[in-house]
């Protein structure tokens, strides 16, 4: 009888509020995804595309570029390139509906997705913590949310690890169309809190990576909590400038 009432409960709230398609904006049927089915199967052809480095999908590697590297970044687990191509549309409007809205069903998707590729490539994760490129402040005042900070939460509940949040934004102006360098000189984020991480693994997530400036600026600010810090980039796209695109990071 309980159960007859939920599922009646949710086909109220079902109908006074059909949820669409994060691309397409059809009505979604109640399964539960961001994305109809023709939009998924799209999404799933972007993640068919393969790493530049080592060939295989890019959620099945953790390669990352020089510049992450350099920056004392261990591997990059990411789902797919984001670039502005049609048949990209379903993928990249995931990344779009996770900015501007934070939908429920999309932070959990895309937490699903992201936690299926952090299991693949670190054989152990119970050393590990989540934390999160914040938004800038000007941006949160705007939406209302941090969403990396949601998808940040939400994946340390996949995963069954702690969330900490481990820095605050200072950053002043938006970084859509500046170079690296001046990406860097604006990524100013301070620390929140000060917990010992010695022997700890990081993950770092962010919607998009682009230049790698914020989460390299990041990773040596939480390198300093301790000894023997190993950090991972974690993020939903890798934002695509040519087809060497390792090249830029
Ligand atoms: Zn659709
Ligand atoms: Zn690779």
């Amino acid at each position: 009888m309980k159960d007859f009432f939920k599922r009646i409960a949710s086909d109220i709230k079902y109908y006074f509020s059909v949820p669409k398609c994060t691309s397409c904006r059809e009505p979604l049927d109640k399964g539960g995804l961001p994305l109809c089915r023709e939009c998924h199967k799209a999404y799933a052809r972007t993640l068919d595309r393969q790493c530049s480095l080592c060939g295989r999908r890019l959620s099945l590697c953790s390669c990352a570029g020089e510049f992450l590297k350099s920056h004392g970044i261990s591997g990059h687990i990411k789902l797919f390139r984001y670039d502005n191509r049609e048949e990209n549309r379903a993928a990249n409007s995931l990344i779009y509906s996770a900015k501007s809205s934070a939908r429920k069903d999309n932070i959990d998707f895309l937490a699903g997705e992201l936690a299926l590729a952090v299991k693949f490539n670190l054989q152990k994760i119970e050393n590990a913590v989540i934390t999160n490129i914040p938004r800038r402040p000007g941006a949160i005042r705007k939406y209302g949310f941090d969403h990396a900070q949601r998808l940040a939460r939400a994946l340390a509940v996949e995963l069954g690890i702690e969330y900490i949040p481990l820095l605050n934004s200072a950053a002043k102006r938006q970084q859509k169309k500046m170079s690296r360098e001046k990406r860097i000189e604006n990524a100013s984020f301070t620390l929140t809190d000060s917990p010992d991480l010695t022997g700890k693994v990081v993950l770092i997530v962010d919607d998009v990576v682009t230049s790698g400036a914020s989460m390299s600026v990041a990773a040596g600010k939480i390198k300093t909590l301790g000894k023997r810090i190993k950090i991972y980039a974690v993020s939903v796209a890798l934002a695509y400038r040519d087809e060497f695109d390792y090249v830029y990071f």
